[in-house]
């Protein structure tokens, strides 16, 4: 299969597929590649300086650390400050700026017990060896790592670790882009969409997109030739009135994803409205705990206020989760802002698309 893999960055169908792209557009086109990866993924191919210039990308909110609202950030770091509690999280969380620039790094300094993990089971191993620590999980991400979080939620019941708890701020793809194509000011002509969710919920949850807007959504994979393939046939599905979701990842997604793991992900969550930053709440947009997991809930056991908050102050990320900026018109970008010394989580993470841009464009 690395054959086959290396045919998907083959410079000669790229050219290939450049030259029908020139070929096709007619118009200036602005497609939102909603995922971190894929803002990743253009640039590290260099695809973005080949691009045609009628093709104007813009990074959406596909970076699960970068959209996660500043009074959930803040509602973290005051845990850790709490005796008795052990926080786990996967490392990307741990340099993300809340309130005064306070981040889990200083926390931890200051002798908070913040355990960075590689799979959510690792928190189960700290809940049974601190048994008279309560162990909480941070519960960020997408469809893509709700169904683990799930498991491990199950795994954690049947064992009876009832000191293993979960704050949940996992947030749900499909009804973050129906905000945004519905938004007067972002403009979006066509998205690219996110293979890694969408292994997960399969394609039909984006269906509105065209029923609805009108507006072509592909979902691709990470390659250069994934990635012009999928802007091609955005570019063709523009001319129909009411575009079907394609599916250009095919050897990744499967039309309905993995119903195994969605139901696991139904069984511990409900859907909920959650507070995205930059963007506001969104209805059915988040995950919190069923009835029937509600133990396990660390936001109702620490009484957990999540609210509308003050923003990092001069931090453009939530524009530039919109698409409504790109990262190196923020006037801290580069200055002030930069991945050793970071404002904001789209600096932070790895697929946030500042860090992206630094990287990529500046260095
Ligand atoms: Fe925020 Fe820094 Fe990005 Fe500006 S460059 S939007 S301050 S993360």
């Amino acid at each position: 299969s690395l054959k086959v893999l290396e045919q998907f960055k083959n410079p000669e169908l790229c050219k290939k597929l450049l030259d029908c792209l020139n070929k096709e557009i007619e118009k200036e086109i602005r497609f939102m590649e909603v995922c971190g990866t894929h803002t990743v993924a253009i640039f590290r191919s260099g695809l973005h300086s080949v691009l045609p210039e009628k093709v104007i990308h813009l990074s959406g909110p596909g970076c699960p650390v970068c959209v996660t609202h500043e009074s959930e950030v803040n509602a973290f770091l005051d845990l850790a400050g709490k005796d008795g509690v052990i926080i786990a999280t996967f490392g990307d969380l741990i340099k993300v700026p809340g309130k005064k620039g306070h981040c889990l790094k200083n926390a931890q300094a200051d002798g908070a017990r913040v355990e960075i993990i590689y799979s959510p089971f690792d928190a189960l191993e700290i809940a049974r060896k601190n048994p008279n620590d309560t162990v909480v999980f941070l519960g960020v991400g997408f469809e893509t790592t709700a169904p683990a979080i799930a498991a491990t939620v199950m795994m954690a019941k049947e064992q009876k670790l009832d000191n293993f708890k979960v704050l949940s701020f996992h947030k749900l793809v499909p009804p973050a882009l129906d905000v945004l194509i519905s938004d007067p000011e972002t403009m979006i002509d066509g998205f690219l969409l996110p293979g890694h969710v969408s292994t997960v919920i399969g394609i039909h949850p984006y269906d509105f997109i065209g029923a609805k807007y009108g507006t072509p959504a592909v979902v691709t994979g990470f390659e250069p030739v994934d990635i012009l393939q999928a802007l091609l046939q955005m570019v063709r599905s523009m001319k129909e009135e009411h575009p079907k979701v394609i599916n250009q990842y095919q050897r990744g997604v499967s039309e309905y994803g993995n119903p195994k793991a969605v139901e696991v992900m139904y069984q511990v969550f409900k859907s909920s409205d959650a507070l995205w930053r930059g963007i506001g709440l969104i209805p059915n947009s988040g995950l919190e705990f069923s009835d029937e997991y509600e133990s396990f809930d660390a936001k109702k056991v620490f009484d957990l206020k999540i609210g509308e908050c003050p923003s990092l102050p001069g931090c453009k990320c939530g524009d530039v989760l919109k698409g409504k900026m790109t990262p190196e018109k923020c006037p801290l970008f580069g200055k002030a802002c930069t991945p050793a010394s970071p404002v904001g989580p789209c600096m932070v993470s790895t697929e946030g698309s500042c860090a992206a841009y630094f990287k990529y464009k500046v260095d």
